[in-house]
């Protein structure tokens, strides 16, 4: 890209963004608008978001009657308070009800992620009367303290932000079968993996109130469990009284070919926790619990009190999120859609040996680039930041390279071939050592010197990761730049 057609992006920056708290680095585009599967920036570039944002926009950006349902209302009631409730409230409820699997058919709405997982696991401890929660070593369930201590993803837990840490959480270790954690094979391994966690945490099991499950772990590293692990999982927390929780925050309202993707796994669970995609990136989430849940909570007068419950802008994003997947077959379009760019990623795979694996279901796809390079790290920044320049939005996970490719549900064939030549450019410039790492990182005032500082650590940090490394893992390092050398 030329510098000069930067000049009014980097301009805002220079000018505007002064008194913006940096938490995490950002993108030299100032998106100003949206138009479909295409966010748009101050100087009109047009960038295909294989995102969704942050994974919510399934209908994409600006959808017209998506947007005219929240301006009609916006203009009648947005907030009301915890003590009454609204026709779109006790509609969006039903609509929810009717969507989720067997008798999971009370809900509550809410605002996030984090919020509504929270809430579910609370809801977890008072149906149960236990106070243990199980998570998957790989998952991500939010930001809160107690969703982010049973996350993994960028796990800290060192770190004083994470402290005091919430007691009794622990993890199931993950089936990553395409690398298993405990060298064994699937299907040969008979699940092995959920035995070995089992025994592991056997001494807390009568105080496990609950499980909480991703039913593709994303951030985790596109990792689609087997339908076996996870119907044993239930199996196993049935006979244990514990609470089954599904987190379809990405997975939820059609992308992977069903409503909700635990129907890919012929599960029923007891609670279903939707947010992200609920409100196609209106902050809308929902707990849905079914009937005998509701009695215990309805029983012990459980209350979750929060300013934004049961918002009717939120049921209105909610509902006009349901009718619109129904009214353009966003569920069939996911799969048919999702086969499609599998298609031609494993045409790309053919041709560029740095794909070492394609995984997916429906439009929730994963590209993992090979983690023996000496430079497999930052593998997917580069490839991440190479497509951004030529005008495709992608993200990736951070344990191996693997690029997430989670768009909106109304992408097109001919979107999804533009996405396509734009990977393969990218990968090819990858494969030849081409990439200038310099050349991409973000050139905006604030977040430059962010981005060199955290992938060119300082002294200091060099010695403390040296501290909390183990030698067994640097030698390995140096094993591995030898072997390319
Ligand atoms: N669960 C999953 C599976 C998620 O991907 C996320 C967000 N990345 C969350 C929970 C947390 O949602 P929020 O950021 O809205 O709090």
């Amino acid at each position: 890209m030329k510098t000069e057609t930067l000049a009014d992006n980097l301009q805002i920056w220079e000018h505007d963004a002064g008194n913006l708290l940096l938490l995490q680095p950002f993108m030299d585009s100032i998106i100003v608008g949206g138009d479909g599967c295409f966010l748009i920036d101050a100087e009109g570039r047009r960038i295909l978001d294989l995102a969704a944002g942050q994974f919510c926009s399934i209908l994409g950006h600006s959808h017209p009657r998506f947007v005219a349902r929240l301006q009609k209302q916006l203009a009648t009631i947005i907030h009301i308070g915890d003590q009454y409730v609204s026709p779109g409230v006790l509609n969006a409820a039903s609509r929810l009800a009717s969507k989720a699997p067997g008798n999971l058919n009370k809900a509550v709405l809410l605002s996030t992620g984090s919020e509504a997982n929270e809430c579910a696991m609370r809801m977890a401890k008072a149906v149960t009367g236990r106070t243990g929660l199980l998570g998957l070593t790989r998952g991500y369930y939010g930001i809160s303290l107690a969703t982010r201590n049973l996350s993994s993803i960028s796990d800290h837990p060192r770190e004083c932000d994470f402290q005091p840490a919430p007691a009794g959480q622990d993890k199931l270790i993950t089936p990553t079968c395409y690398r298993c954690p405990i060298q064994k094979q699937y299907p040969a391994c008979d699940i092995a993996c959920l035995d070995v966690s089992m025994d592991l945490i056997s001494q807390h099991l009568e105080n496990i109130a609950a499980v909480i499950v991703e039913p593709v772990l994303s951030a985790g590293g596109m990792i689609f469990p087997p339908k076996e692990y996870l119907q044993r999982l239930r199996a196993t927390t049935r006979k244990l009284g514990i609470m089954f929780i599904v987190d379809e925050a990405q997975t939820g309202f059609g992308r992977c070919g069903h409503w909700f993707d635990i129907q890919n796994y012929e599960i029923e669970p007891d609670m279903i926790v939707v947010s992200k995609t609920a409100g196609n990136g209106y902050p809308a989430a929902a707990v849905i619990v079914s009937e005998s849940v509701a009695q215990g909570l309805e029983r012990s007068f459980f209350m979750h009190l929060s300013s934004h419950q049961n918002d009717p802008l939120a049921a209105a994003a909610i509902l006009a999120v349901i009718d619109t997947v129904e009214e353009e077959n966003l569920v069939d379009r996911s799969r048919e859609m999702g086969s499609y760019f599998m298609t031609e990623l494993e045409r790309l795979k053919a041709r560029h040996s740095i794909i070492t694996d394609i995984r997916g279901r429906g439009l929730m796809i994963g590209v993992e680039l090979a983690s023996d390079r000496p430079d497999s790290s930052r593998l997917g920044f580069l490839t991440a930041m190479l497509c951004e320049k030529n005008g495709v939005h992608i993200t990736y996970s951070y344990y191996e390279p693997v690029i997430r490719i989670i768009p909106p549900l109304i992408i097109s064939k001919s979107e999804i071939d533009f996405a396509i030549s734009v990977i393969d450019d990218a990968l090819t410039t990858v494969e030849s050592d081409a990439a200038n790492l310099n050349d991409l990182i973000p050139k905006n005032c604030r977040s430059g010197p962010f981005i060199s500082d955290m992938i060119q650590p300082s002294q200091a940090a060099l010695l403390k990761r040296m501290w909390t490394t183990s030698p067994q893992d640097w030698l390995n390092k140096l094993r591995t730049v030898r072997n390319h050398a």
